[in-house]
Protein backbone atom coordinates (compact mmCIF):
# COMPACT_ATOMS: atom_id res chain seq x y z
CA UNK A 1 0.00 0.00 0.00
CA UNK A 2 2.60 2.27 -0.33
CA UNK A 3 1.43 5.71 -1.68
CA UNK A 4 -1.72 5.02 0.71
CA UNK A 5 -2.73 7.92 2.18
CA UNK A 6 -2.81 8.26 6.08
CA UNK A 7 -7.00 8.30 6.33
CA UNK A 8 -6.88 5.17 3.55
CA UNK A 9 -4.62 3.01 5.72
CA UNK A 10 -6.75 3.89 8.48
CA UNK A 11 -10.40 3.20 6.92
CA UNK A 12 -9.01 -0.69 5.94
CA UNK A 13 -8.13 -0.83 9.72
CA UNK A 14 -11.58 0.57 11.23
CA UNK A 15 -13.16 -2.20 8.76
CA UNK A 16 -11.32 -4.64 10.40
CA UNK A 17 -11.37 -3.47 14.01
CA UNK A 18 -15.14 -3.16 13.34
CA UNK A 19 -15.74 -6.76 12.71
CA UNK A 20 -13.51 -7.27 16.36
CA UNK A 21 -15.53 -5.52 18.44
CA UNK A 22 -18.91 -4.92 19.56
CA UNK A 23 -20.54 -2.52 17.68
CA UNK A 24 -21.50 -0.10 20.32
CA UNK A 25 -17.99 -0.24 21.26
CA UNK A 26 -16.97 0.42 17.90
CA UNK A 27 -19.76 3.73 17.70
CA UNK A 28 -18.58 4.92 21.39
CA UNK A 29 -15.02 4.19 20.54
CA UNK A 30 -13.58 4.09 17.28
CA UNK A 31 -16.29 5.42 14.33
CA UNK A 32 -15.48 9.38 14.80
CA UNK A 33 -11.74 8.65 14.31
CA UNK A 34 -9.64 9.77 11.15
CA UNK A 35 -5.90 9.04 9.97
CA UNK A 36 -4.20 12.05 10.39
CA UNK A 37 -0.60 11.21 9.12
CA UNK A 38 1.81 8.20 8.73
CA UNK A 39 5.20 9.03 8.68
CA UNK A 40 8.42 6.36 9.61
CA UNK A 41 6.73 4.21 12.41
CA UNK A 42 4.06 7.12 13.24
CA UNK A 43 1.12 6.71 12.90
CA UNK A 44 -1.25 9.81 14.37
CA UNK A 45 -4.80 8.63 14.98
CA UNK A 46 -7.65 11.88 15.25
CA UNK A 47 -10.22 11.71 18.14
CA UNK A 48 -13.00 13.86 18.63
CA UNK A 49 -11.57 14.80 22.13
CA UNK A 50 -9.26 13.89 24.95
CA UNK A 51 -11.55 11.57 26.77
CA UNK A 52 -11.54 9.54 23.76
CA UNK A 53 -7.73 9.64 23.43
CA UNK A 54 -7.46 8.75 26.73
CA UNK A 55 -9.52 5.49 26.41
CA UNK A 56 -8.14 4.74 23.53
CA UNK A 57 -4.96 5.14 24.90
CA UNK A 58 -5.09 3.18 27.63
CA UNK A 59 -7.18 0.63 26.58
CA UNK A 60 -6.82 -0.38 22.53
CA UNK A 61 -3.58 0.62 21.95
CA UNK A 62 -2.17 -2.96 21.00
CA UNK A 63 -5.57 -3.96 19.57
CA UNK A 64 -5.28 -1.10 17.17
CA UNK A 65 -1.37 -1.49 16.54
CA UNK A 66 -2.17 -4.97 16.05
CA UNK A 67 -5.08 -4.13 13.36
CA UNK A 68 -2.09 -1.78 11.53
CA UNK A 69 0.99 -3.59 11.30
CA UNK A 70 -0.75 -5.85 8.66
CA UNK A 71 -1.93 -2.53 7.07
CA UNK A 72 1.58 -0.49 7.49
CA UNK A 73 4.85 -1.76 9.20
CA UNK A 74 5.57 -4.27 12.28
CA UNK A 75 7.42 -1.60 14.53
CA UNK A 76 4.32 0.90 14.06
CA UNK A 77 3.17 3.16 16.67
CA UNK A 78 0.15 5.21 16.80
CA UNK A 79 -0.56 8.43 18.60
CA UNK A 80 -3.75 9.79 19.35
CA UNK A 81 -4.63 12.96 18.91
CA UNK A 82 -7.51 14.91 19.28
CA UNK A 83 -8.80 15.99 16.06
CA UNK A 84 -9.35 19.98 15.17
CA UNK A 85 -13.61 20.86 13.89
CA UNK A 86 -11.82 20.86 10.31
CA UNK A 87 -9.48 17.89 10.31
CA UNK A 88 -12.62 16.22 11.39
CA UNK A 89 -14.87 16.97 8.61
CA UNK A 90 -11.97 16.83 6.16
CA UNK A 91 -12.53 12.67 6.76
CA UNK A 92 -16.30 13.01 6.91
CA UNK A 93 -16.04 13.31 2.54
CA UNK A 94 -15.28 16.79 1.83
CA UNK A 95 -11.60 17.01 1.18
CA UNK A 96 -10.41 13.58 0.54
CA UNK A 97 -6.31 13.27 -0.73
CA UNK A 98 -6.37 14.30 -4.02
CA UNK A 99 -9.53 15.94 -4.26
CA UNK A 100 -11.62 13.17 -4.45
CA UNK A 101 -14.77 12.23 -2.24
CA UNK A 102 -15.73 9.05 -1.32
CA UNK A 103 -19.16 9.09 -0.74
CA UNK A 104 -20.68 10.80 -3.97
CA UNK A 105 -23.26 9.32 -6.15
CA UNK A 106 -21.02 7.42 -9.01
CA UNK A 107 -20.19 5.46 -6.01
CA UNK A 108 -23.54 4.71 -4.86
CA UNK A 109 -24.68 1.05 -6.39
CA UNK A 110 -28.26 2.03 -7.50
CA UNK A 111 -30.97 -1.23 -7.10
CA UNK A 112 -34.22 -1.70 -6.63
CA UNK A 113 -33.77 -1.63 -3.05
CA UNK A 114 -32.59 2.25 -2.96
CA UNK A 115 -33.43 3.29 -6.43
CA UNK A 116 -36.19 5.71 -5.29
CA UNK A 117 -33.88 6.97 -2.64
CA UNK A 118 -31.16 7.96 -5.19
CA UNK A 119 -33.74 9.09 -7.41
CA UNK A 120 -34.70 11.54 -5.11
CA UNK A 121 -31.26 13.03 -3.27
CA UNK A 122 -29.91 12.92 -6.68
CA UNK A 123 -33.03 15.71 -7.87
CA UNK A 124 -32.38 17.70 -4.45
CA UNK A 125 -28.93 18.13 -5.34
CA UNK A 126 -29.87 19.43 -9.15
CA UNK A 127 -32.77 21.52 -8.72
CA UNK A 128 -33.19 21.99 -5.11
CA UNK A 129 -36.33 22.94 -3.52
CA UNK A 130 -38.18 22.48 -6.55
CA UNK A 131 -39.11 18.94 -6.36
CA UNK A 132 -39.89 17.04 -2.79
CA UNK A 133 -39.11 19.12 -0.14
CA UNK A 134 -38.03 18.19 2.65
CA UNK A 135 -36.83 14.83 1.66
CA UNK A 136 -36.97 12.13 4.05
CA UNK A 137 -34.65 9.02 3.99
CA UNK A 138 -34.67 5.95 5.99
CA UNK A 139 -33.12 2.86 6.82
CA UNK A 140 -31.54 0.20 8.81
CA UNK A 141 -27.87 0.65 10.06
CA UNK A 142 -25.32 0.85 7.20
CA UNK A 143 -27.56 0.85 4.11
CA UNK A 144 -25.80 3.86 2.47
CA UNK A 145 -28.09 6.81 4.05
CA UNK A 146 -24.90 8.56 5.17
CA UNK A 147 -23.42 7.87 1.86
CA UNK A 148 -26.32 9.69 -0.09
CA UNK A 149 -26.37 12.83 2.00
CA UNK A 150 -22.73 13.49 1.15
CA UNK A 151 -23.47 12.44 -2.29
CA UNK A 152 -26.16 15.35 -2.89
CA UNK A 153 -23.74 17.68 -0.21
CA UNK A 154 -20.92 16.72 -3.32
CA UNK A 155 -23.27 17.33 -6.02
CA UNK A 156 -24.69 20.89 -4.91
CA UNK A 157 -21.55 22.13 -4.33
CA UNK A 158 -20.98 21.20 -7.82
CA UNK A 159 -23.36 23.00 -9.26
CA UNK A 160 -22.59 26.16 -6.67
CA UNK A 161 -25.24 25.78 -4.36
CA UNK A 162 -24.46 26.54 -0.71
CA UNK A 163 -24.80 23.36 1.21
CA UNK A 164 -24.47 22.09 4.71
CA UNK A 165 -23.95 19.06 6.32
CA UNK A 166 -24.58 17.94 9.72
CA UNK A 167 -25.32 15.30 12.00
CA UNK A 168 -28.38 15.80 14.17
CA UNK A 169 -26.43 15.29 17.17
CA UNK A 170 -23.93 18.29 15.80
CA UNK A 171 -27.05 20.31 15.61
CA UNK A 172 -27.95 19.69 19.19
CA UNK A 173 -24.90 20.50 20.55
CA UNK A 174 -24.38 23.68 18.76
CA UNK A 175 -27.34 24.89 19.35
CA UNK A 176 -26.88 24.17 23.37
CA UNK A 177 -23.74 25.86 23.07
CA UNK A 178 -25.28 28.83 21.15
CA UNK A 179 -27.74 29.04 24.00
CA UNK A 180 -24.60 28.76 26.25
CA UNK A 181 -22.87 31.46 24.98
CA UNK A 182 -26.02 33.88 24.21
CA UNK A 183 -25.17 33.33 20.32
CA UNK A 184 -28.55 31.84 18.78
CA UNK A 185 -28.69 34.01 16.51
CA UNK A 186 -25.71 33.38 14.73
CA UNK A 187 -26.59 29.78 14.96
CA UNK A 188 -29.45 30.36 13.26
CA UNK A 189 -28.94 32.59 10.66
CA UNK A 190 -26.32 30.12 9.61
CA UNK A 191 -28.83 27.30 8.90
CA UNK A 192 -30.80 30.14 7.10
CA UNK A 193 -28.40 31.22 5.20
CA UNK A 194 -27.82 27.49 2.49
CA UNK A 195 -29.58 26.69 -0.44
CA UNK A 196 -29.03 22.98 0.73
CA UNK A 197 -29.22 21.63 4.75
CA UNK A 198 -29.11 18.01 5.52
CA UNK A 199 -29.38 16.81 8.76
CA UNK A 200 -28.02 13.12 9.52
CA UNK A 201 -29.48 11.03 11.72
CA UNK A 202 -32.53 12.78 12.61
CA UNK A 203 -34.10 10.62 15.20
CA UNK A 204 -31.79 11.87 17.51
CA UNK A 205 -33.43 15.25 18.09
CA UNK A 206 -36.76 13.69 18.45
CA UNK A 207 -37.63 13.74 22.33
CA UNK A 208 -35.40 16.82 22.94
CA UNK A 209 -37.98 19.33 23.51
CA UNK A 210 -35.88 22.58 22.46
CA UNK A 211 -33.62 20.74 19.45
CA UNK A 212 -36.65 20.16 18.16
CA UNK A 213 -38.47 23.39 18.58
CA UNK A 214 -34.95 25.14 17.51
CA UNK A 215 -35.26 22.77 14.50
CA UNK A 216 -39.04 23.65 13.77
CA UNK A 217 -38.42 27.52 13.58
CA UNK A 218 -35.20 26.83 11.25
CA UNK A 219 -37.44 24.03 9.10
CA UNK A 220 -40.03 26.15 8.88
CA UNK A 221 -37.85 29.58 7.26
CA UNK A 222 -36.03 27.16 5.04
CA UNK A 223 -39.01 25.86 3.19
CA UNK A 224 -41.11 28.86 3.49
CA UNK A 225 -37.63 30.34 1.42
CA UNK A 226 -37.99 27.15 -0.94
CA UNK A 227 -34.61 25.97 0.27
CA UNK A 228 -33.83 22.36 0.31
CA UNK A 229 -33.95 20.08 3.27
CA UNK A 230 -32.90 16.28 3.12
CA UNK A 231 -32.93 14.27 6.50
CA UNK A 232 -32.20 10.86 6.81
CA UNK A 233 -33.10 8.48 10.06
CA UNK A 234 -33.48 5.32 11.16
CA UNK A 235 -37.11 4.65 10.93
CA UNK A 236 -39.96 7.11 8.94
CA UNK A 237 -41.21 9.88 10.47
CA UNK A 238 -44.78 7.98 12.24
CA UNK A 239 -42.76 5.68 14.00
CA UNK A 240 -40.00 8.02 15.31
CA UNK A 241 -40.63 7.72 19.37
CA UNK A 242 -41.11 10.93 20.82
CA UNK A 243 -41.47 13.26 17.92
CA UNK A 244 -43.91 16.04 18.45
CA UNK A 245 -46.63 16.01 15.92
CA UNK A 246 -45.81 19.71 14.71
CA UNK A 247 -42.26 17.82 13.35
CA UNK A 248 -43.90 14.35 12.27
CA UNK A 249 -46.37 16.33 9.71
CA UNK A 250 -43.74 18.33 8.19
CA UNK A 251 -41.19 15.50 8.02
CA UNK A 252 -44.40 13.73 5.84
CA UNK A 253 -44.65 17.06 3.83
CA UNK A 254 -41.94 16.44 0.79
CA UNK A 255 -41.24 12.37 0.44
CA UNK A 256 -40.43 9.42 2.01
CA UNK A 257 -38.28 7.22 0.77
CA UNK A 258 -36.99 4.03 2.27
CA UNK A 259 -34.00 2.42 1.79
CA UNK A 260 -33.89 -1.54 2.36
CA UNK A 261 -31.47 -3.97 2.67
CA UNK A 262 -29.44 -5.54 -0.70
CA UNK A 263 -30.20 -8.31 -2.87
CA UNK A 264 -27.42 -10.75 -3.46
CA UNK A 265 -26.80 -9.22 -6.96
CA UNK A 266 -26.54 -5.64 -5.52
CA UNK A 267 -23.97 -6.99 -2.87
CA UNK A 268 -22.43 -8.65 -4.95
CA UNK A 269 -22.02 -5.04 -7.64
CA UNK A 270 -21.04 -3.35 -4.60
CA UNK A 271 -17.98 -5.48 -3.50
CA UNK A 272 -16.94 -5.55 -6.99
CA UNK A 273 -16.73 -1.64 -7.03
CA UNK A 274 -15.58 -1.20 -3.41
CA UNK A 275 -12.29 -3.52 -4.58
CA UNK A 276 -11.92 -1.28 -7.91
CA UNK A 277 -11.93 2.02 -5.70
CA UNK A 278 -9.16 0.03 -3.20
CA UNK A 279 -7.10 -0.79 -6.46
CA UNK A 280 -6.78 -4.28 -5.34
CA UNK A 281 -8.03 -7.98 -7.33
CA UNK A 282 -10.17 -9.72 -5.41
CA UNK A 283 -11.57 -13.43 -7.27
CA UNK A 284 -15.23 -13.23 -8.09
CA UNK A 285 -15.42 -16.53 -5.90
CA UNK A 286 -14.38 -14.65 -3.07
CA UNK A 287 -16.64 -11.68 -3.51
CA UNK A 288 -19.30 -14.08 -4.09
CA UNK A 289 -18.79 -16.00 -0.88
CA UNK A 290 -19.00 -12.25 1.34
CA UNK A 291 -22.02 -12.10 -0.44
CA UNK A 292 -23.43 -14.49 0.69
CA UNK A 293 -22.42 -14.26 4.00
CA UNK A 294 -23.44 -10.77 4.53
CA UNK A 295 -26.64 -10.01 4.37
CA UNK A 296 -27.91 -6.97 6.38
CA UNK A 297 -25.83 -4.32 6.13
CA UNK A 298 -23.15 -2.64 3.73
CA UNK A 299 -20.81 -0.96 5.94
CA UNK A 300 -20.51 -5.09 7.34
CA UNK A 301 -20.34 -6.24 4.00
CA UNK A 302 -17.33 -3.34 3.24
CA UNK A 303 -15.16 -4.14 6.13
CA UNK A 304 -15.49 -8.25 5.04
CA UNK A 305 -13.84 -7.44 2.05
CA UNK A 306 -11.23 -5.33 4.14
CA UNK A 307 -10.50 -7.77 6.63
CA UNK A 308 -9.95 -10.66 4.23
CA UNK A 309 -7.64 -8.48 2.35
CA UNK A 310 -5.82 -7.21 5.16
CA UNK A 311 -5.91 -11.01 5.69
CA UNK A 312 -4.44 -12.05 2.68
CA UNK A 313 -2.01 -9.05 2.98
CA UNK A 314 -0.76 -9.98 6.61
CA UNK A 315 -0.25 -13.94 5.78
CA UNK A 316 0.98 -12.99 2.36
CA UNK A 317 -1.65 -15.88 1.00
CA UNK A 318 -3.31 -15.91 -2.06
CA UNK A 319 -6.87 -14.43 -1.39
CA UNK A 320 -9.38 -17.80 -2.13
CA UNK A 321 -12.65 -18.39 -0.93
CA UNK A 322 -11.61 -20.73 1.84
CA UNK A 323 -8.93 -17.49 3.08
CA UNK A 324 -11.95 -15.18 2.94
CA UNK A 325 -13.90 -17.61 5.19
CA UNK A 326 -11.11 -17.99 7.92
CA UNK A 327 -10.88 -14.31 8.16
CA UNK A 328 -14.67 -13.99 8.24
CA UNK A 329 -14.74 -17.31 10.79
CA UNK A 330 -12.00 -15.60 13.44
CA UNK A 331 -14.81 -12.59 13.80
CA UNK A 332 -16.74 -15.09 16.01
CA UNK A 333 -14.09 -14.25 18.27
CA UNK A 334 -11.07 -17.04 17.46
CA UNK A 335 -8.24 -14.05 17.32
CA UNK A 336 -6.71 -13.30 14.11
CA UNK A 337 -5.33 -16.96 13.65
CA UNK A 338 -6.35 -20.16 12.09
CA UNK A 339 -8.68 -22.60 13.13
CA UNK A 340 -6.59 -25.18 12.28
CA UNK A 341 -3.68 -23.36 14.00
CA UNK A 342 -2.23 -26.41 16.49
CA UNK A 343 -0.30 -26.02 20.22
CA UNK A 344 2.88 -28.15 18.55
CA UNK A 345 2.86 -25.58 15.45
CA UNK A 346 2.98 -22.48 17.48
CA UNK A 347 5.72 -24.04 19.81
CA UNK A 348 7.68 -25.53 16.98
CA UNK A 349 7.31 -22.08 15.31
CA UNK A 350 8.50 -20.13 18.22
CA UNK A 351 10.90 -22.61 19.63
CA UNK A 352 12.76 -22.46 16.08
CA UNK A 353 12.62 -18.57 16.21
CA UNK A 354 14.59 -18.58 19.39
CA UNK A 355 16.90 -21.97 18.46
CA UNK A 356 15.46 -23.60 21.34
CA UNK A 357 13.72 -26.84 21.17
CA UNK A 358 9.68 -27.46 21.41
CA UNK A 359 10.96 -29.40 24.72
CA UNK A 360 12.85 -26.26 26.23
CA UNK A 361 10.05 -24.35 26.13
CA UNK A 362 7.65 -27.42 27.97
CA UNK A 363 10.51 -27.89 29.99
CA UNK A 364 11.77 -26.10 32.95
CA UNK A 365 14.67 -24.14 31.91
CA UNK A 366 14.65 -20.33 33.39
CA UNK A 367 17.04 -18.46 31.28
CA UNK A 368 15.65 -15.02 29.78
CA UNK A 369 15.74 -16.54 26.49
CA UNK A 370 13.64 -19.56 27.20
CA UNK A 371 11.24 -17.81 29.60
CA UNK A 372 10.73 -15.39 26.85
CA UNK A 373 10.26 -17.94 24.30
CA UNK A 374 7.80 -19.63 26.69
CA UNK A 375 5.93 -16.28 27.33
CA UNK A 376 5.95 -15.52 23.75
CA UNK A 377 4.35 -19.09 22.59
CA UNK A 378 1.56 -18.44 25.56
CA UNK A 379 0.82 -15.64 24.01
CA UNK A 380 0.82 -16.81 20.72
CA UNK A 381 -1.93 -19.67 21.49
CA UNK A 382 -4.30 -17.55 23.27
CA UNK A 383 -4.26 -15.11 20.48
CA UNK A 384 -4.41 -17.70 17.75
CA UNK A 385 -6.20 -20.47 18.79
CA UNK A 386 -9.41 -21.17 20.96
CA UNK A 387 -7.41 -22.88 23.57
CA UNK A 388 -8.21 -21.98 27.16
CA UNK A 389 -5.71 -20.76 29.81
CA UNK A 390 -5.62 -23.77 31.39
CA UNK A 391 -4.86 -25.78 28.47
CA UNK A 392 -2.65 -23.50 26.91
CA UNK A 393 -0.85 -24.37 31.08
CA UNK A 394 -0.73 -27.93 30.18
CA UNK A 395 0.77 -27.71 26.86
CA UNK A 396 4.04 -26.37 28.91
CA UNK A 397 4.39 -28.96 31.22
CA UNK A 398 1.10 -28.37 33.23
CA UNK A 399 1.96 -24.81 34.32
CA UNK A 400 -1.10 -23.08 35.85
CA UNK A 401 -3.76 -20.74 34.09
CA UNK A 402 -2.56 -17.61 36.20
CA UNK A 403 1.14 -18.51 35.02
CA UNK A 404 -0.11 -18.29 31.43
CA UNK A 405 -2.26 -14.98 31.84
CA UNK A 406 0.51 -13.40 33.32
CA UNK A 407 3.07 -14.62 30.44
CA UNK A 408 0.37 -12.93 27.84
CA UNK A 409 0.26 -9.49 29.65
CA UNK A 410 3.56 -9.42 29.87
CA UNK A 411 4.20 -9.87 26.24
CA UNK A 412 1.12 -7.26 25.37
CA UNK A 413 2.77 -4.74 27.47
CA UNK A 414 6.41 -5.90 26.07
CA UNK A 415 5.26 -5.07 22.54
CA UNK A 416 4.43 -2.02 23.23
CA UNK A 417 7.44 -0.59 24.17
CA UNK A 418 9.74 -3.38 22.53
CA UNK A 419 9.93 -2.73 18.25
CA UNK A 420 12.18 -6.28 18.38
CA UNK A 421 9.42 -8.07 20.69
CA UNK A 422 6.88 -6.78 17.53
CA UNK A 423 9.07 -7.75 14.80
CA UNK A 424 9.37 -11.03 16.28
CA UNK A 425 5.53 -11.81 16.84
CA UNK A 426 4.99 -10.64 13.37
CA UNK A 427 7.68 -12.85 11.94
CA UNK A 428 6.68 -15.88 13.86
CA UNK A 429 2.75 -14.91 13.20
CA UNK A 430 3.99 -15.01 9.21
CA UNK A 431 6.00 -18.38 9.78
CA UNK A 432 2.93 -20.45 10.88
CA UNK A 433 0.70 -18.45 8.44
CA UNK A 434 -2.53 -20.98 6.73
CA UNK A 435 -0.50 -20.28 3.51
CA UNK A 436 2.30 -22.32 4.46
P1 LIG B 1 -26.03 4.46 7.02
O1 LIG B 1 -25.78 5.93 7.10
O2 LIG B 1 -27.31 4.12 6.36
O3 LIG B 1 -25.84 3.76 8.32
P2 LIG B 1 -23.71 4.55 5.32
O4 LIG B 1 -24.15 5.55 4.36
O5 LIG B 1 -22.72 4.98 6.35
O6 LIG B 1 -24.93 3.84 6.05
O7 LIG B 1 -23.13 3.31 4.50
C1 LIG B 1 -22.29 2.34 5.07
C2 LIG B 1 -21.23 1.96 4.08
O8 LIG B 1 -21.83 1.26 3.02
C3 LIG B 1 -20.55 3.16 3.46
O9 LIG B 1 -19.17 2.90 3.34
C4 LIG B 1 -21.19 3.30 2.12
O10 LIG B 1 -20.31 3.83 1.16
C5 LIG B 1 -21.57 1.89 1.78
N1 LIG B 1 -22.78 1.83 0.95
C6 LIG B 1 -24.05 1.82 1.39
N2 LIG B 1 -24.90 1.73 0.36
C7 LIG B 1 -24.15 1.68 -0.75
C8 LIG B 1 -24.45 1.58 -2.14
N3 LIG B 1 -25.71 1.50 -2.59
N4 LIG B 1 -23.42 1.57 -3.01
C9 LIG B 1 -22.14 1.63 -2.58
N5 LIG B 1 -21.80 1.72 -1.29
C10 LIG B 1 -22.78 1.74 -0.37
MG1 LIG C 1 -25.33 7.13 8.73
Amino acid sequence: MGASSAQEIWEAALGELQVQVTRSYYRTWLEKTTGLSYEDNQFVIGVPNAFVAEYLNQNQRSLIEKTLIGLTRPDIKVLFRVASARETTASAPTARPKGEARYTFDSFVVSNSNRLAYAAALGAAEDPGRGYNPLFLYGGVGLGKTHLLHAVYHAARANNFRALYVSAEQFTNEFVSAIREKSTEEFRSKFRTVDILLIDDIQFISGKEQTEESFFHTFNELHNANRQIVMTSDCPPKSMPRLGARLCSRFEWGLVADIKPPDFDTRLSILQAKAEQEKTEVPLDVLEFIAQRIQQNIRELEGSLHRAIAYARLFRALLTPELAARALEDIAGKGPMSASLTPERVIKAVAQSFQLTPDDLKGRKRDRTTALARQLAMYLLKEGTSCSLAQIGLEFGKRDHSTVTHAVQKIAAEMDNDPYLRRKVFDIRQGISPAK
